[in-house]
């Protein structure tokens, strides 16, 4: 068992592996701002291109959301009404995964536990199964692999689970990682691409000559770049970060998860499963994950007792095994939330580009958001598959509310 997941009640996730400590330099082709899983997929996607990238965070790697994640990689399990302009991109990002996961186990040397085991979303009664059967018309309207099962055709897949299961959808072809090996693969990666990452250095503001971003501001001192990338999760839309012309509508959205220890005596699933009110994930190295609470209460962070008891209660009913499995951490992080659950990812003025409000779906959605950004600075423009993920939608979704009540 990894002594990752050990840590005390509550305790910010961190990584085994630190970047060898470094000093912010005077200059760069590329400064990032936040050094998580956005941030760091992008600058190791440029320095592997030979720019030279700086990547300065205010805490510590993956000390935002992107250690507190589970690592599903889950388009069709997620997809629900409303989010049309997201599922390409998933399905796209998605697809870009396998060589996502080779290139980056290549160049860091580590193994990340990729696996192609499908999401199983399952119901008990007959509520929750009216509900499924209306996310099942959806995922066959939107031509989302994923197959209808009784309650015998469930159990038979996943014996631990509770016998008055009434159905479920299988979605085969969702995947999973561990995000804890995905950030230390990515630290690996990007220092073997000479990424320099600055920790515990907080950037107070971007620097702007004559309209155009010429690098960023920490304390007295600034790192001067060609391209700033603000890749600053939940905190992206704080004031003082951007200014107010190019204020971005991000939010935090605050979860709680915990991991299970399982034995073999307990047994484990073989897939990941979701109910209406947790999803569950088997990891490689015998830990259930059960998660994740969704609040909106700001930037309050830690784990509350009413969190852990939704979280348990949820699993439980279930999958009563968890009774005999041991709580190895509990902990909590904050989505990177925008209006409309998509991430926005544009040249949003000159000198700048922003990658952020990656929401549920940051560990889906990485290696699109790298490729296209890297495809952003080598050639000037978004691929299509990454366009209309500007800000520049929120205006016309909220023009398209006001029709709507006019
Ligand atoms: C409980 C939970 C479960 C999740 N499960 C999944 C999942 O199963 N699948 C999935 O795809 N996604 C999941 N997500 C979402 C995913 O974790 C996020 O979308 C993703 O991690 C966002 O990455 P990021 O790099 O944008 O943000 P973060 O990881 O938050 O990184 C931003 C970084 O910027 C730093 N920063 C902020 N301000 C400054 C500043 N002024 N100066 C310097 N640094 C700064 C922060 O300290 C932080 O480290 C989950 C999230 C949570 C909370």
């Amino acid at each position: 068992m990894s002594d990752l997941l050990t840590s005390p009640i509550g305790q910010r996730r961190t990584l085994a592996l630190r970047p060898r400590a470094a000093e912010m330099p005077p200059r760069a082709d590329v400064a990032v701002v936040g050094a998580g899983l956005i941030g760091l997929s992008i600058a190791w996607r440029l320095a592997q291109a030979g720019r030279s990238v700086v990547v300065v965070e205010r805490e510590s790697v993956g000390s935002g959301a992107s250690l507190a994640a589970t690592g599903m990689l889950a388009p069709a399990a997620e997809h629900e009404p409303g989010s049309d302009l997201l599922l390409p991109l998933a399905l796209e990002s998605l697809q870009r995964w396998p060589a996502f996961r080779d290139a980056l186990q290549a160049a860091s040397g580590r193994t990340i536990d990729y696996r192609e085991d499908g999401t199983l979303v399952i119901a008990i009664g007959r509520d929750e199964v009216e509900r499924l059967r209306f996310r099942h018309d959806l995922q066959r309207r939107s031509g989302v692999a994923a197959e209808w099962l009784s309650g015998p055709e469930v159990r038979a897949r996943e014996p631990l689970l509770r016998p008055n299961v009434t159905a479920g959808i299988l979605c085969p072809l969702d995947a999973q990682v561990d995000p804890r090996l995905v950030m230390e693969a990515l630290l690996r990666a990007c220092e073997a691409a000479g990424v320099t990452i600055v920790e515990r250095v907080a950037v107070d503001g971007l620097e702007r000559q004559g309209g155009r971003f010429t690098g960023l501001r920490v304390g007295e001192r600034t790192l001067s770049a060609e391209t700033v990338i603000l890749a600053a999760g939940a905190w992206s839309g704080e004031t003082g970060l951007l200014p107010d012309d190019l204020a971005l509508p991000v939010r935090p959205l605050k979860g709680q998860s915990l991991a299970l220890r399982t034995t073999k005596r307990t047994g484990t699933l073989s897939r990941m499963v979701w109910t209406d009110a947790v999803h569950m994930a088997p990891k490689g190295d015998g830990h259930l994950i059960v998660g994740a609470t969704v609040e909106d209460c700001g930037f309050r962070s830690g784990v509350t007792a009413g969190g852990l008891f939704a979280l348990l209660e949820g699993a439980r009913r279930v999958l009563p095994g968890i009774e005999e499995m041991e709580v190895d951490a509990v902990w909590s992080g904050f989505r990177p939330t925008s209006d409309d659950d998509a991430p926005i990812i544009e040249a949003a003025a000159p000198g700048l580009v922003v990658a952020t409000g990656h929401h549920r779906n940051g560990y889906l959605l990485a290696p699109a958001t790298a490729d296209a950004v890297a495809a952003l600075l080598g050639n000037g423009a978004l691929p299509d598959f990454a366009r209309g993920f500007g800000r520049a939608r929120f205006a016309a979704q909220g023009e398209a509310r006001g029709r709507a009540v006019a």
